[in-house]
This record gives C-alpha cells, sequence and structure tokens, in this order.
C-alpha cells in the first residue's frame, strides 16, 4: 500500500515511512492511495472472528509489503488480550436503551480509546524500526488522554525514547499518576512550569528545528495525524457492526469529537463497505466543526476549557483527510483551501456541492456543559450506568440526531468516568472506583521532572537523556 499527501505536492510513500513521519513535507497528512473495498458476503464471512483476527483482516492491507503477515499477528495478539484490556471482548457492546448501546473503549491499559491505537503503534514502531536499524524520539505535548496512553504504548520499546510534556499541575492527578507511574527507563515526564499552549509550542518548535537532536536521531509525532493510529481504530467499527448483526444490517454511530480522528475511522470503515447508515459528529463548546457542518462557516475561535478537556481543541487536524476527498483528492486545490483556512482573519465557507456531500456523510450537534452534565444524570437514572462526559455528549447527540429508531445506534464510549472527576463530581455521583489493574494507582511511585517553560532547557534534558554516554 502506498501513501499520498492530502496537499498533493510530497511524495508517496510507504507505510514505514508514513509511521515514522508527521506532516507530509507540503504540509499535508498522509492518506492511504487506495482504499481497500470489501463486499457484504466477504464482510458476513469475518462474523465469527475474535477482535484480533478481524483486525489482522482489516490492518494488512494497510501495512503490506512493510509488515509480514505473521508478525502483525504476532503484535496484534500481544496488544489485544485479556491481560492489556480487562474485558475479554476487548471493545464489547452496552446496551442502554432499545436498539440504543454504547461501544465501551475503555478497557484498555490508559481506560481510553486511545489505546487501541497507540498500543499498536508502540509495537509496529519498534518493529520497523528493528528492520531498518534506527532509534528515535518520541516528543509531545498532552492535557490529558494522549500521553499516557502513548508511554504505556511504548514502555516497552527498545529503539524508542519518549518524552511527553504536561502543563505542572494542570492535569487531574489520575492522569498525572497514569504517566508518572509507569515504570521504564525509556520514559520521561516533563511537567512544564507554564500552560498546555506553551508546552505545546516548544514542541511544535522542536520538531521545526531538530538540531538538538545531533541529527543521530528524528523526532516522530504520535498525535492522531499520525495514519497508524486511525487505521487501528477502523477495526472496532466493524466488530461492533458484526457483533449487532451487520453487515446485512446497518449501523449508525455517534462519535464525541475533538481532533476528528476517531470518527474518521468510521468513514473509513464506511469506504470500505461496511453499511454506515449514519455518522453523526458530537462536539463540546469547542465547535468549530459544528459550525461549519450547521452554517457553512468555517472560523477557529480561541479554545474554552470543559469538562471534557479531550474533545477541548480549536481545529480538528484530521478533518482535512475528509476534505480531501471532497474535493475529489485534488490536493492543490486542498492547499488552496488549507492556506485560507490557516488564515484565521477570515471566515472560509466550502462550496454548496462540497457542503452538500459532507452533510450526506455527516450529521453532527454540539453539546454544552450543563447537557452533558444532565445526560450522564439522565442515562444513570435510566440504566444505572455511569457515562463519562466525552461519551455523554455522543449520547445525547446521538438521541437528537437520530434518523432512524430501526437502526441500531451505537455511541462510541470512548472513557471511563474514573478519569473524569469534575463531571462526576458535578452530577453528584460517587466516584467509580478505579478498575482492578490500576486499584493501586495512587500509592505508585512517581517520577517526573519540573522544568521552567523554556525551550533550551527543555531540549538539553532530551539531548542529556537520550545521549546517555
Ligand atoms: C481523544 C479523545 C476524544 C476525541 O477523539 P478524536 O479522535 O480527537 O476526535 C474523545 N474522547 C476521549 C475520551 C478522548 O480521549
Amino acid at each position: 500500500m502506498k501513501y499520498i499527501s492530502t496537499r498533493g505536492n510530497a511524495p508517496e510513500l510507504a507505510f514505514d515511512d508514513v509511521l515514522l513521519t508527521g506532516l507530509a513535507a507540503d504540509g499535508g497528512l498522509y492518506v492511504p492511495k487506495e482504499v481497500p473495498q470489501y463486499s457484504l458476503e466477504e464482510i458476513e464471512s469475518w462474523r465469527d472472528l475474535s477482535y484480533t483476527e478481524l483486525a489482522h483482516k482489516v490492518i494488512y492491507p494497510f501495512v503490506e509489503g512493510c509488515v509480514d503477515s505473521d508478525a502483525l499477528k504476532g503484535m496484534l495478539e500481544a496488544v489485544y488480550n485479556n491481560d492489556n484490556f480487562g474485558h475479554k471482548a476487548i471493545a464489547p457492546v452496552q446496551q442502554i436503551d432499545h436498539n440504543e448501546y454504547v461501544l465501551e473503549l475503555f478497557h484498555g491499559p490508559t481506560l481510553a480509546f486511545k489505546d487501541f491505537a497507540l498500543q499498536l503503534l508502540g509495537r509496529l514502531l519498534d518493529y520497523v524500526l528493528e528492520k531498518r536499524q534506527e532509534k528515535v524520539v518520541i516528543m509531545g505535548a498532552t492535557s490529558g488522554d494522549t500521553g499516557s496512553a502513548a508511554i504505556e504504548g511504548t514502555k516497552a520499546c527498545k529503539n524508542v525514547d519518549i518524552f511527553i510534556l504536561h502543563p505542572n499541575g494542570k492535569v487531574s492527578e489520575v492522569q498525572r499518576r497514569q504517566m508518572t507511574t509507569v515504570t521504564g527507563d525509556n520514559i520521561f515526564n516533563i511537567a512544564i512550569e507554564g500552560n498546555f499552549d506553551q508546552a505545546q509550542d516548544m514542541v511544535k518548535a522542536s520538531f521545526g528545528d531538530q538540531s538538538f537532536l545531533r541529527g543521530e536521531r528524528k523526532l516522530v509525532a504520535v498525535n492522531s495525524i499520525n495514519w497508524a493510529r486511525i487505521m487501528a481504530q477502523i477495526v472496532y467499527y466493524f466488530y461492533s457492526s458484526l457483533n449487532l448483526g451487520g453487515p446485512l444490517r446497518p449501523m449508525a454511530y455517534s462519535v464525541p469529537t475533538g481532533n476528528f480522528g476517531d470518527i474518521f475511522a468510521g468513514y473509513m470503515a464506511k469506504k470500505m463497505g461496511l453499511p454506515i447508515e449514519q455518522l453523526i459528529i458530537a462536539t463540546n463548546e469547542n465547535d468549530v466543526l459544528h459550525r461549519l457542518m450547521a452554517n457553512n462557516l468555517y472560523k477557529v475561535e480561541s479554545l474554552k476549557h470543559t469538562i471534557t478537556p479531550s474533545m477541548d481543541i480549536a481545529v480538528s487536524s484530521n478533518f482535512e483527510r475528509l476534505l480531501f476527498d471532497l474535493y475529489d483528492r485534488d490536493g492543490l486545490a486542498l492547499a488552496d483551501l488549507m492556506n485560507k483556512m490557516a488564515d484565521r482573519s477570515q471566515p472560509v465557507e466550502l462550496s454548496e456541492e462540497n457542503l452538500g456531500k459532507a452533510r450526506d456523510l455527516f450529521d453532527s450537534y454540539a453539546v454544552d456543559q450543563d447537557t452533558t452534565v444532565a445526560t450522564m444524570k439522565e442515562v444513570f437514572a435510566e440504566t444505572g450506568y455511569l457515562l463519562d462526559p466525552h461519551t455523554a455528549i455522543g449520547v445525547k447527540a446521538a438521541r437528537v440526531c437520530r434518523r432512524n429508531p430501526r437502526i441500531p445506534m451505537i455511541t462510541l464510549g470512548t472513557a471511563h468516568p474514573v478519569k473524569f472527576e469534575d463531571a462526576v463530581n458535578r452530577g453528584g455521583f460517587d466516584m467509580p472506583k478505579l478498575p482492578h489493574h490500576l486499584a493501586d494507582l495512587m500509592e505508585r511511585e512517581e517520577r517526573l521532572a519540573i522544568l521552567p517553560a523554556d525551550l533550551k532547557t527543555v531540549q538539553d534534558f532530551i539531548a542529556k537523556n537520550t545521549f546517555k554516554d
């Protein structure tokens, strides 16, 4: 499988280069050149497969030529098993009303759906780097779920050092401990005396000028612009559909959305042939996508901090991958649009035709914080089931936007509520217990370096710990 850039002016790459490259050289994102297509009969024949077996069917075509089939099988077995995911079904479905479900994606090591991709990404990186005899440095900034999932995913990697920056004192204790208590001599947590944006800016500056790594190592990004993450997320759309009677009947999905990675995976599943009747973009008050869909006006606003921090984004990077298809894969035309979008002084609109195409594919809805908590209460009163606030946004959007009550509606359950104390408290709920494998999280020893928000200090710290001798 070859990959091309959404902006039409960067070299085609094979999977291993895409895995190690963040943005394409022309500023675009990599997407597969062709999307594998499956007939209903073929998909139907996958009905009895385990999660791991199904993952192999879905993922192998995207990595073919770079990852050997048996090696992929080994990685999938090492990731999607009952020791790593605290549920035998890996991605179980929970019913919350007649024909309405939550797809529980929070049984992995850090209790959020990001484990599905980052657990596999760590193994893919190590495999590819081993073959190439290279080592890399992962650098990222996090205000929540990505950092811990990336650390858990790469802790066993021999060829990767990982440095995760978070704003000191500004992430919840559970989230901080999920990062700082992971042991491994390739893991470095840096608490920046500053805010998330400062941390993020230092990461961006370091990717822009990597000379502090002396040309001996490359930086790798593990945020959701990395194609491998999306690829891994396609699997659970197939898995949940097959478990509820698909592909012979269509499904509807509601997806709590931030960077548009998770829902883009659903769109990919649909392109591959899975009958998906409806895809709902559910956002919080950071609703740039909902405003675009509703009013055909793309205008970036300043970030609001909400009780659903993992969806607090001003710009949804992966939306570019959808736009590429809406523009009939004309990269140069899209580059032009993206330049307009990057100039935040002017709002941008899509052509009527392209907006129409987007509206045929997606519905959207934005949920404010009071409604988020009200939805947690509503579902708890109806079923005794406590949703995390991100998932609650998905459920609310599903209930508002649903088009056909005969089609099963599946909301992606993106995190476990125990991670989001503010929302649990606001709803007046008892704090749920930490799952078994994290039961002693509050007693474990923490390891982190507290550094000033100064680029040179941070880069020196990284260099010193990367080149130990
Ligand atoms: C990352 C995250 C999201 C948003 O997913 P995107 O792929 O960025 O759209 C939603 N909910 C939770 C809990 C997350 O961690």
